[in-house]
C-alpha cells in the first residue's frame, strides 16, 4: 500500500475524525480542513496533533465553500456537511449552503487542478438520499428520493458530483452509510443524546411512537469500509455501506436505558421516555443492498449490542455540551 496525502474536510466532527485517525495510523498525511461548528469535538484538534508524526498532519480552518485553493493531494474525502435532520427543517437554507454549494466550490477545486494533478472526489453520503424503503433493499442504481432537506441537500451533491465527472472527468467514489454510532457522537443523535436525558434526569424524547427503525453501523465499520472503498473500490462507483443491525428507535432507547441503569431502573420504561415529538416528513425504515461492497470483501463485524453497552457507559462518564 503506497502513502498517501489525504485532504479531509470536517475532520473534526464525528465520523471524520475517525477517519483521519485510521488515516494516520496507515503513514498517511492528512490536511484536515474544519469549519468548527457546534459538531466539531474540542481535544480532536490538539489529539491529532499530537498523535501525527512530524508533518504528517496539517490542518487549516476553514468553510468549504470559501475555500480557494487545493494542495496536491490524491484524495479529497469530505465529510464536512449539516449533519441534522431537525436543524435542516428548521433552517434548510444552511444545509443548501454547506452541503450543496460546499460540494459544489470543492469540485471546482478540483476541476481547476490539471487532469494529472486531480484527486479523486470521495463524497460521504448516506442511506437518506433513497428516502423510505418499505420494499425490497436499495441499489446504488436506485433513484433517489429523499424526504427531507438534509437528506434532499445530500443527494443533490451526490448529483452534483456525477455532473462534474461527466463533464470536467472529475474522479470519484460515493459511498452511502447507513446510521453511524460511536464515540465521538454530537449529542443531538439519539444514543448520545438519550444517555444525556438520562443522566440529566429528563425523559428521552423520542419522534413519533419509536416504531421507525434504522440500520446501524459501528463507525469503526464505517472506517473499514470506506478504506476498503479507497484501496480496492472501481474509480468512479458509488457503493452502499449498510450496517447489520436494524432496530425501532423505540427498542434502541429501551437497550440505552436497561444499559444506563445496569439492568435496573428507577422508573419503568414509560416514564423514561417521551413520545410523540413529531419530526416532519420522517422516513420509516431505510434498507440499502449491500451486494456491490460485499464482493469487496467489506462487512460489518461489531456487534451492536455489545457496543452499544460499551457506550452507554462512556457517555455516561463522559458529558458533552
Ligand atoms: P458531524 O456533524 O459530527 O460533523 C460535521 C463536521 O463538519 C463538523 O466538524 C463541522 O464543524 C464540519 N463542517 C460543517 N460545515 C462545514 C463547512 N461549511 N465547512 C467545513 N467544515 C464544516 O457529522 P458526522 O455525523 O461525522 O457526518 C459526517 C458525514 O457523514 C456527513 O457528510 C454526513 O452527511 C454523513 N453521514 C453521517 C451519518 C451519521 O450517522 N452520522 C450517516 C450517513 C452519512
Amino acid at each position: 500500500m503506497h502513502r498517501r496525502v489525504v485532504a479531509v474536510t470536517g475532520c473534526l466532527g464525528f465520523m471524520g475524525s475517525h477517519f483521519v485517525r485510521a488515516c494516520l495510523a496507515r503513514g498517511w498525511k492528512v490536511w484536515g480542513i474544519d469549519k468548527m461548528t457546534y459538531a466539531a469535538r474540542p481535544g480532536v484538534l490538539e489529539e491529532l496533533s499530537r498523535v501525527a508524526g512530524h508533518d504528517d498532519f496539517h490542518f487549516t480552518k476553514a468553510d468549504i465553500l470559501e475555500m480557494q485553493h487545493l494542495f496536491e493531494v490524491d484524495l479529497l474525502v469530505n465529510f464536512a456537511a449539516e449533519t441534522h435532520v431537525d436543524n435542516s427543517i428548521m433552517d434548510p437554507a444552511n444545509f443548501v449552503r454547506t452541503n450543496v454549494d460546499g460540494v459544489q466550490n470543492l469540485l471546482e477545486l478540483v476541476r481547476g487542478k490539471n487532469n494529472y494533478e486531480m484527486p479523486t472526489f470521495v463524497q460521504i453520503s448516506t442511506d437518506e438520499v433513497y428516502g423510505d424503503a418499505v420494499g425490497a433493499p436499495r441499489t446504488e442504481d436506485d433513484p433517489l428520493r429523499p424526504s427531507n432537506p438534509y437528506s434532499a441537500s445530500k443527494a443533490a451533491a451526490d448529483m452534483l458530483i456525477l455532473g462534474w465527472h461527466r463533464t470536467f472527468d472529475v474522479p470519484y467514489k460515493i459511498v452511502r452509510p447507513s446510521n453511524n454510532y460511536g464515540v465521538g457522537q454530537y449529542p443531538e443523535k439519539l444514543i448520545p443524546k438519550a444517555v444525556k436525558y438520562l443522566g440529566l434526569g429528563k425523559p428521552v424524547p423520542i419522534h413519533g411512537d419509536g416504531s421507525t427503525s434504522r440500520t446501524w453501523l459501528h463507525v469503526e465499520d464505517f472506517v473499514a469500509g470506506l478504506m476498503k472503498v479507497i484501496d480496492d473500490g472501481a474509480e468512479n462507483a458509488i457503493y452502499n455501506l449498510p450496517g447489520a443491525h436494524e432496530a425501532k428507535n423505540l427498542e434502541v432507547v429501551r437497550a440505552i436505558v436497561d444499559a444506563f441503569f445496569d439492568g435496573a431502573p428507577p422508573r419503568p420504561f414509560e416514564e423514561l421516555v417521551k413520545t410523540h415529538y413529531v419530526r416532519i416528513g420522517e422516513d420509516v425504515r431505510y434498507a440499502m443492498s449491500n451486494a456491490r461492497v460485499a464482493r469487496l470483501g467489506w462487512k460489518p463485524v461489531r456487534v451492536f449490542d455489545d457496543e452499544l453497552r460499551k457506550l452507554v457507559r462512556h457517555f455516561r462518564e463522559n458529558f458533552v455540551w
